[in-house]
């Protein structure tokens, strides 16, 4: 059987990357999402083991020594990380991966793991960006300045990466991303 398609998904905070993922999921079932360690706090209605799996910061440095992390980073205040075993277990059995992960995980993931596809979501426009932001609510104001000092910080990479959508629609983004995988994989016939 053919390995499966890792595909990474970075983008700025609040271009709808997530909400992009999760339509991803529901409309081809066949995609599955890598469920990161966190040492963040949850947000009201995130579950453990659903969104995350929250841990404090020593597990999560305990993690690190261990070698249990694909890759890991940190972001505003908290660190976030993929498992390795579970991305290993799932490319083995065929299983094409989605990583919804910032972009220092995104390029050490490519260092490890050249063949992987790295998308960054890009949203129509930054007043846009801050809006998406304001409207969910989750954050203070705070927080969201400092989401936004670090979204322009890494659009000065977004040019290091495979493909850029630029999400006006979410349905059209996620086909996209779905005909990105699909001619990837083609390639390698
Ligand atoms: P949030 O706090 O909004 O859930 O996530 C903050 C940022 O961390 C987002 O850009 C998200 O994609 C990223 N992120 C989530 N999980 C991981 C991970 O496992 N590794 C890395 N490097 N970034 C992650």
């Amino acid at each position: 059987m053919d390995k499966g398609v890792l595909v990474v998904v970075s983008g700025l905070s609040g271009a709808g990357k997530g909400t992009i993922c999760k339509r991803l999921l529901e409309k081809y079932p066949d995609y599955v999402l890598s469920v990161s360690v966190t040492s963040r706090k949850p947000r009201e209605g995130e579950e453990h083991g659903r969104e995350y799996f929250f841990i404090t910061k020593e597990e999560f440095e305990d993690r690190i020594n261990q070698g249990k992390l694909l890759e890991f980073a940190q972001y505003v205040g908290n660190y976030y990380g993929t498992p390795k075993d579970w991305v290993d277990e799932q490319l083995n059995a065929g299983k094409d991966i989605v990583l919804e992960i910032e972009l220092q995980g995104a390029f050490q993931v490519r260092k490890k793991i050249p063949e992987a596809v790295l998308i960054f979501v890009l949203p129509p426009d930054m007043e846009e960006l801050k809006r998406r932001l304001v409207n969910r609510g989750t954050e203070t104001m705070e927080e969201i300045d400092r989401r936004i000092q670090r979204a322009l910080e890494e659009m000065e990479f977004v040019p290091e990466y495979d493909y850029v959508i630029i999400n006006e629609d979410v349905e059209k983004s996620v086909d996209m991303l779905h005909n990105i995988v699909r001619s990837e994989k083609n390639k390698g016939e």
